[in-house]
């Protein structure tokens, strides 16, 4: 992919696309590098970081499954792939130029008629540069339903079937493992999920805001049914969406509308522990999405069932007080999983090492290595930041890591 580098094509794209993203989300300063250079090896220099070292100390490789992997392309490689009119048209330019960031962050824009295997060849290089036995979740992406159970290709942002996430597992079973998606409201979805699950599906993955599924509907019954029996988790994006943008349904992210699924027996993982957004919690109040993440985790009924993942915890749009809660309190580090949210680890202004050291989350000496490394491998630079984490002598317990406990323990 390096070989088709053009800097200042790339250059110009990245910052259009970054310019336009940065704005969206409000901030007014843009550092001076906004685009994923896309090496692949990691520099001599960093072998030897002593921060490198310190983030596997304890950890077994082949019991972390990062769990939050999203897959990404256009559809130009048979991967059925559907990238919807919002992220492709200039009549929707903030949604294009967030693709373009996409695409840069996962290292593919550089290949036309390839983007699709450019992106799973990126990842399987970084992949390459973990110890033998780590794999990632691939997400797969279901389209938006209306309330009958019809899907709306044209109310859908982006398309990745299960089909193409289950055949890259099935290809490449060392790194990847591959989670569902599936509309419950759809005629025979039960079915499609016990397909899915004998089909290897090792969890299932909604987005209600973007999806049109609410969580708390009756009809999504025969779907949990299925879930708790097999032990299958459902990983279900709270809080405010602002990767994807669907339709109004924004209220099914709440996390309070979990509870259906938790008295059905499923066991549950809130995506970024719902550390964006604000939703109505039970008194008619409006408070953060992560408050009721909290206050749900507190529940009898989510004992042993509810989880959250810490992907995306560590972007700038996040406050360091969500932070310092998820690494104080371990007494819920069983109860949390280490995902990326890759591609987004990638898209360079996002993250900022040396605004998480000023706020005290992150050693100032690790800070160069981390943004060294961050160039080379995003999937590594992902993991170490989070594992690096400290706030007043408090890190996350090795257990947070270690992922593949969860989803290993599901069957068919
Ligand atoms: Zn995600």
């Amino acid at each position: 992919m390096s070989a088709a580098f053009n800097p200042n094509r790339r250059r110009l794209l990245g910052l259009l696309a970054g310019g336009a993203a940065l704005s969206a989300a409000g901030w007014s300063a843009a550092g001076p590098l906004l685009v994923n250079p896309c090496r692949a090896a990691i520099p001599v220099a960093l072998i030897d970081s002593p921060w490198l070292k310190q983030a596997w100390a304890g950890i077994d490789p082949a019991e972390v499954w990062d769990c939050h992997v999203h897959l990404a392309g256009l559809g130009d490689g048979g991967s059925g792939i559907e990238v919807g009119p919002q992220l492709s048209s200039w009549l929707h330019p903030l949604h294009y130029a967030q693709r373009l960031f996409y695409m840069n962050a996962g290292c593919a824009h550089e290949a036309p008629g390839k983007v699709d295997q450019a992106y799973v060849a990126r990842l399987l290089n970084l992949c390459d540069a973990m110890p033998a036995g780590f794999k990632v979740m691939l997400f797969a992406f279901e389209r938006f339903h209306d309330g009958k159970g019809d899907a709306h290709p044209e109310h859908s942002a982006f398309y990745v079937p299960n089909a193409w996430a289950a055949k890259l597992a099935r290809d490449f079973p060392t790194r990847f493992e591959w989670v569902a998606s599936l509309h419950p409201y759809r005629p025979g979805a039960a079915d499609d999920l016990k397909a899915a699950i004998a089909n290897g599906a090792r969890a299932v993955k909604w987005l209600p805001a973007a999806m049109g599924m609410d969580p708390a509907a009756a009809q999504c019954d025969p779907f949990y049914r299925v879930l708790a029996e097999t032990g299958t988790p459902l990983i279900v994006h709270c809080g405010e969406e602002k990767a994807v943008k669907g339709s109004d349904t924004q209220a099914y992210g709440s996390p309070l509308r979990l509870r259906r699924a938790l008295d059905a027996g499923v066991k549950v993982v809130v995506a970024h522990c719902a550390s964006l957004g604000k939703d109505l919690d039970d008194d008619g109040k409006i408070r953060p999405s992560f408050d009721l993440f909290l206050k749900l985790l507190a529940e009898p009924r989510a004992r042993e069932l509810l989880h959250g993942d810490i992907s995306a915890i560590t972007q700038r749009n996040r406050s360091p007080a969500i932070i310092r809660t998820l690494l104080e309190r371990s007494d819920l580090h069983p109860r949390l999983l280490h995902g990326s949210d890759y591609p987004l680890p990638g898209i360079v202004p996002l993250t900022s090492p040396a605004a998480l050291a000023r706020a005290g989350l992150l050693p100032k000496a690790a800070v160069a290595d981390l943004d060294l490394l961050r160039q080379h491998n995003p999937l590594l630079f992902d993991f170490a930041l989070k594992r690096l984490l400290c706030w007043q002598g408090h890190s996350f317990s090795p257990a947070v890591f270690q992922t593949r406990r969860l989803f290993a323990a599901s069957h068919a």
